[in-house]
């Protein structure tokens, strides 16, 4: 058995760390995670009280069309359930692209310094990555745009991970009209909500560019991470496409229940986004007064520079995870008021 030669090179992904590993390896009885831009409120109640519904019916497949989620998804977004793919988490979603439209040896175009997903992505389907460099840790979109020129699939991602960096309609539009029709554009808007981007901008675009595939997730505004459910959402004739890569059952039942449920939890979503406001707020102010590099974030986390050498290593001993980058550049996603408190606390001590 011999192991493809082009994943020599690869590196399974690295999540942040979870809870139960850092108290385990540590022996620590109070440890919290700002580390993988989750939800710190929990799930929405709504859809947390779906899901203990449907776990009474998990002896059954799921249902393969997610047919009351797409209908959900249908009414939010005002456009017919043909237009969307539901996947295992919107990562599924992002390597149905690559699956679909890519064969070996092509060319798929990212950033630097964005999600790592992209990469695995290109290196499950054999193809030739052309990573652009991201001048200043924003993209370069003129160059992503040339760089697309030719390419199967152009991943771009905004506002960023992990950077935070984002840019306005208009640098979208122009990007999207740079791009070749023949690219398959795969906009990431895993943190489309915190950003405020307006569903209506992106039907527009649907409309107006039919090789455009946008994707959002229940994991973060929504809380849903461990259940895993994402979607895409384009023309019907790329989603067609999408669709021959998915695995008949891809999105268990609990999921689709509760994603549905979580789409109309307006409540809950106002709450996180007020509480993620005041947690970059109180955040950055911190970076600010201790003179700490960062970049102003539009998302549920702040990427910065590491103040001083093991920065992370010190957090982590103190029983809080945040995500490292290994360059020097750190990753915190904003918590709860009690733990962006004890991140702020624990950061001075370490600092003094
Ligand atoms: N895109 C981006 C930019 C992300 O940060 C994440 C989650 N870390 C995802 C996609 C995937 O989210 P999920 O698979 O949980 O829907």
């Amino acid at each position: 058995m011999r192991p493809l030669k082009r994943f020599s090179a690869l590196q399974p992904y690295q999540p942040g760390k979870p809870i139960e590993e850092v108290k385990r390896e540590l022996g620590l009885s109070s440890v919290i995670k700002m580390a993988s831009n989750e939800n710190p409120l929990g799930p929405s109640p709504k859809a947390a009280a779906a899901a203990r519904k449907a776990i009474a019916g998990v002896h059954r497949y799921p249902e393969g069309s997610a047919h009351a989620l797409r209908q959900a998804l249908s009414k939010t977004w005002g456009l017919d359930g043909g237009h969307f793919i539901l996947g295992d988490g919107s990562n599924e979603v992002l390597i149905f692209a690559a699956q679909a439209f890519v064969s070996e040896g092509d060319a798929i175009a990212f950033s630097d310094r964005s999600f790592a997903v992209y990469e695995l992505a290109s290196h499950l389907c054999g193809a030739r990555i052309r990573k652009v460099a991201s001048p200043e840790f924003v993209h370069d979109l003129d160059a992503l745009a040339r760089a697309a020129k030719g390419a199967k699939v152009v991943y771009v991602c905004n506002p960023n991970n992990p950077t935070g960096s984002h840019h306005p309609p208009a640098a979208i539009q122009r990007f999207l009209n740079a791009v070749p029709k023949e690219t398959l554009v795969v906009l990431d808007e895993a943190y489309a909500e915190y950003a405020g981007h307006s569903m209506a901008q992106d039907k527009l675009w649907l409309k107006k560019y039919p090789n455009l595939l946008i994707c959002r997730t229940f994991s973060k505004l929504y809380g849903l991470a461990g259940l895993r459910v994402g979607y895409g959402v384009a023309s019907a004739a790329v989603i067609q496409n999408l669709e021959k890569c998915r695995q008949p059952f891809n999105l268990n039942s609990v999921g689709q229940k509760a994603a549905a449920a979580a789409l109309s939890d307006h409540a809950f979503a106002r709450k996180t986004l007020a509480l993620n406001r005041q947690g970059l707020t109180k955040i950055s102010s911190f970076f600010k007064k201790e003179g700490i590099w960062f970049i102003p974030s539009k998302t549920n986390f702040i990427f910065f520079r590491e103040p001083k050498p093991g920065t992370y290593q010190a957090l982590l001993k103190q029983g809080v995870i945040i995500r490292p980058f290994g360059d020097g550049h750190l990753r915190v996603t904003t918590g709860t008021l009690a733990e962006n408190d004890r991140f702020i606390r624990t950061l001075k001590r370490i600092l003094a």
